[in-house]
């Protein structure tokens, strides 16, 4: 049984929360320009792209490739940039901060402490973001409350950092995610059908068991506080980006 089947099961005011949804990506696209979309081949952020192309908004999509995505994500990335109407742009990390890393505490350093685990998402995720965002005024992110309890106040609109985040999907459940990716067959990450609800760098990815929370499979071995790569930690909390 596929992911659709498993999940597709829109909330009673689904049709609702999509109309709200693209009137935020057309406001947010006539509003804040330059405005761009973080695209991380997982479902929702398929959606949002879906969106993107299907209102013909003019914002580029961006894509963080750090070396250790599942050839799964490379193909799809890949058909991705073959079929969006909305440029696709990939930000790699810094060659020389990977090779001197991997040189220094070794590819699998990332399960040896929290501390060497960020070192890691800083030099693959947070400084390639930082690039991505430059000279942006806004950008999209495919963030859900329901994902964790870290998350669970994300708002629709962010402007509480000097550039706005657009979280246009905020109020979605999983169900809707999967009622849109059916309704308009999007193309998604094949492992979403191989129980990976949540998808990113192959060595700090795996698949969930029944029952288990949404974001169990990222960093599996570490505390739940913990489980932010920095791309979505806010500054003024003072936790390491
Ligand atoms: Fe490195 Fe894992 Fe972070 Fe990817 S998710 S950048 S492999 S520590």
């Amino acid at each position: 049984m596929g992911a659709i089947d498993l999940h597709a099961r829109p909330s009673k005011d689904y049709d609702q929360k999509l109309a709200e949804t693209q009137q935020l990506l057309i406001r947010a696209a006539a509003e804040f320009s330059p405005l761009t979309q973080a695209n991380s081949l997982g479902a929702e952020d398929m959606v949002i792209t879906h969106l993107v192309n299907s209102l013909e908004l003019d914002i580029p999509v961006f894509v963080l490739e750090t070396g250790m995505l599942h050839q799964e994500t490379l193909d799809l990335l890949e058909r991705l940039k073959a079929t969006s109407r909305a440029p696709v742009k990939v930000f790699h990390p810094v060659q020389e901060s990977v090779v001197q890393f991997v040189g220094r505490e070794g590819k699998d350093a990332m399960y040896r402490s929290i501390g060497l685990r960020k070192a890691c998402c800083q030099i693959r995720k947070v400084e390639p973001l930082q690039r991505a965002l430059e000279g942006q005024r806004a950008w999209i992110t495919g963030l859900r409350r329901e994902q964790s309890a870290a998350r669970a106040e994300v708002p629709l609109v962010d402007a509480s950092e000097p550039r706005t985040k657009f979280n246009p999907l905020a109020n979605w459940t999983w169900g809707d995610v999967w009622h849109y990716i059916a309704q308009n067959q999007v193309d998604y990450h094949p492992l979403h059908d191989q129980f990976y609800p949540s998808i990113g760098c192959a060595p700090c990815t795996r698949a969930i068991s029944l029952g288990e929370d949404f974001r169990a499979g990222r960093w599996w071995w570490e505390d739940e506080a913990a489980k932010e790569c920095g791309l979505h930690v806010k500054t003024n909390e003072g936790v390491a980006a």
